[in-house]
C-alpha cells in the first residue's frame, strides 16, 4: 500500500488543513466539496493558510508554490478514483458519512485505504458501510492542522496489519506524530479532554469560579497554554456540544453528558470564535 495520491472529502476547517499539510508534504492532493463555490471558499482559505507561512518564515515561497500545485478543488466524487488514500473530514454526522463513504467505495480503486478524521463517532460503524472495512482507518488530525504535531491512528476489529503499517507511514510523511488508538467513541484525546471541557461548564455552574479564573487557574496553576473556555469557544461549542452527546450515547456515564449551560449557549448561538462571541466576546474578521 505505497500512497503517493491522497483524496480529502471537505475542505472545512479540518479537510482545508488536511489538504494543505498533504500538499506541503509533496503528495498530489485532491479536495472534494460539495459545490464549486464552497470549493473555492475553501481553497482561498487554504491559500490564506500558506501564504501566512510563508510571512512568518515557516515555509518559503517557491515550496508554497510548489504545494499549490499539487493541489486541485473537485465537486466530481469520480476525481478521487485514482487515490491511494481518502481522509474524509465533513460533518461529523453518521448518516451523513456512511453514505459519502458508499458512493466512494464504489468510485476508488480497490486498493486505496480509506480513513475518517470523526472526532466522537467510532471507526466501525463508518467502515461497515463500505466494502472494505479491512481498509478503513480513522486519522483524527486536530485543529490548527498544519501546527498540531499529533495525529490519532484509529485500529478497528477489521483494520488489516498491512492497512495500520501504511496509515502510520503516511501520519509520518506528513510530518505529524502518530499515536495508535482502539476504536473506542473520543478516542485517547477526546475520552480525557471532553470531561475535563464539560466539567469546566459544570464548576461555573455551581458557581466555584469566574470563566475568567477559572481559564486562568488552569493555565497558571497546571501550565495548560489555554483555559478550558477559551480552548472550548475555539473548538466551537456546538461541536462540543455534538461530540458530547455522542459520547454520552455511547457510554451513558454522567462525565460526557452535555451541561444545560452549554447546550443553552449553542441553542443561543453563542458558539465561540466562529459566531463572535462565546464564553468570551470575540471580535470577528
Ligand atoms: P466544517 O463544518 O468546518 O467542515 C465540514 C465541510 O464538509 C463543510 O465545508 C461541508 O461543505 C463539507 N461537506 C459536507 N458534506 C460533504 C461531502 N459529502 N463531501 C465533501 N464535503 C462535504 O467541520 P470541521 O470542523 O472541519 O469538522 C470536520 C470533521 O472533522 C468532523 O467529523 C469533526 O468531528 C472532525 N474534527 C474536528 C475538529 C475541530 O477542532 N473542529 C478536530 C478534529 C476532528
Amino acid at each position: 500500500m505505497k500512497i503517493r495520491k491522497v483524496g480529502v472529502l471537505g475542505c472545512g476547517l479540518m479537510g482545508a488543513g488536511i489538504a494543505e499539510v498533504a500538499a506541503r508534504a509533496g503528495f498530489e492532493t485532491v479536495v472534494r466539496e460539495v459545490s464549486e463555490e464552497v470549493v473555492e471558499k475553501g481553497l482561498e482559505k487554504l491559500r490564506g493558510s500558506l501564504d501566512k507561512a510563508v510571512e512568518r518564515g515557516k515555509l518559503d515561497a517557491a515550496e508554497r508554490d510548489k504545494a499549490w500545485g499539487r493541489l486541485r478543488g473537485v465537486v466530481d466524487l469520480g476525481a478521487l478514483a485514482e487515490c491511494d488514500l481518502v481522509v474524509e473530514a465533513i460533518v461529523e454526522n453518521l448518516d451523513e458519512k456512511r453514505k459519502t463513504f458508499a458512493a466512494l467505495d464504489a468510485v476508488v480503486k480497490e486498493g486505496a485505504l480509506f480513513a475518517s478524521n470523526t472526532s466522537s463517532l467510532t471507526i466501525t460503524q463508518i467502515a461497515m458501510a463500505t466494502r472494505r472495512p479491512d481498509r478503513f482507518v480513522g486519522l483524527h488530525f486536530f485543529n490548527p492542522v498544519p501546527v498540531m504535531k499529533l495525529v490519532e491512528v484509529v485500529r478497528t476489529l477489521l483494520t488489516s496489519q498491512e492497512a495500520y503499517d501504511a496509515a502510520i507511514e503516511v501520519v509520518r510523511g506528513f510530518g505529524k506524530e502518530p499515536v495508535t488508538a482502539r476504536d473506542n467513541s473520543g478516542f485517547l484525546v477526546n475520552r480525557l479532554l471532553v470531561p475535563y471541557l464539560l466539567d469546566a461548564v459544570r464548576a461555573y455552574e455551581e458557581g466555584v469560579g469566574s470563566i475568567e479564573d477559572i481559564d486562568k487557574a488552569m493555565q497558571l496553576g497546571c501550565g495548560y497554554p489555554m483555559g478550558p473556555f477559551t480552548l472550548l469557544d475555539f473548538v466551537g461549542l456546538d461541536t462540543t456540544y455534538y461530540i458530547a452527546n455522542i459520547m454520552f450515547d455511547e457510554y451513558r456515564e454522567k462525565r460526557f453528558a452535555p451541561p444545560p449551560l452549554l447546550k443553552q449557549m449553542v441553542l443561543a448561538g453563542r458558539l465561540g470564535r466562529k459566531s463572535g462571541r462565546g464564553f468570551y466576546e470575540h471580535s470577528r474578521k
